[in-house]
């Protein structure tokens, strides 16, 4: 952490240095990010509803599926020509600026989680641009910050049970059974738009926790 961050932990209340507003759409980081920028559940309701689009039809073209950690997420897909975000502009703009996901939202910044919960660090090494001062609540850019952290807090630890689940397993078709799913219950069963996010998410994990229970 010491070499990756400026050492602090910033909470939503706190300024950092992270507004690259003057940056003039430099949009590095919206290219060659690899599988990196990690889409969750609250990502693809806000892209699949905003957009219009499902997630098989994002699937087939802007999305891509990875394993992390033995675990099945989708990420934005930085194949293509330039390996830039299929969401960038030829004009270097965020094309999808409202729906963008929460990795997008956050950058320079990343999570650090520790004791059930997380906090806030600036990543130095990703972007030397100068920067301006910002509340990170504002940054992020989403509305209802105590509901989106614990969101937060409960889809990572979620994974890292998913995760432990699946390393302590040598059954194959458990892992795959697992990690379908998991795909099938927080990232393809469709998202209502005119419903609250958070309500359809407790929904769903009521219903992963009928099959995997606490
Ligand atoms: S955060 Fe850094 S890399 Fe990304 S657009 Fe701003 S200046 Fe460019
Ligand atoms: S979704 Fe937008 S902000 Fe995120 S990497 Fe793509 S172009 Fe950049």
């Amino acid at each position: 952490m010491e070499e990756i961050s400026d050492g602090r932990l910033y909470g939503p209340n706190d300024m950092v240095k992270a507004d690259c507003l003057g940056c003039n759409g430099c949009s590095s980081c919206c290219r060659g990010m690899g599988s990196s920028v990690i889409l969750d559940p609250y990502d693809v309701y806000r892209m699949t509803t905003g957009l219009h689009r499902t997630m098989q039809e994002l699937m087939s073209g802007e999305l891509e599926w990875n394993v992390v950690d033995g675990v099945i997420l989708p990420n934005l897909n930085m194949n293509g020509p330039g390996e830039k975000c299929p969401f960038l502009s030829d004009q270097g703009r965020c094309r999808i600026h409202a729906y963008r996901p929460g990795i997008c939202r956050l950058f320079p910044l990343g999570r650090y989680y520790e004791n059930g919960s997380f906090r806030y660090f600036l990543q130095t090494g990703e972007c030397d641009h100068a920067r301006a001062k910002v509340k990170v609540s504002k940054w992020i850019d989403t509305p209802n910050v105590t509901r989106y952290s614990a969101f937060v807090t409960t889809w990572h630890y979620l994974c890292k049970e998913v995760e432990e689940l699946i390393a302590g397993e040598t059954d194959p078709e458990f892992q795959k059974n697992l990690n379908l799913f998991v795909m099938n219950t927080f990232y393809m069963a469709p998202y209502d738009g005119e419903r609250d996010f958070y309500e359809q998410f407790d929904e769903r994990i009521t219903r992963f926790r009928q099959i995997v229970p606490e």
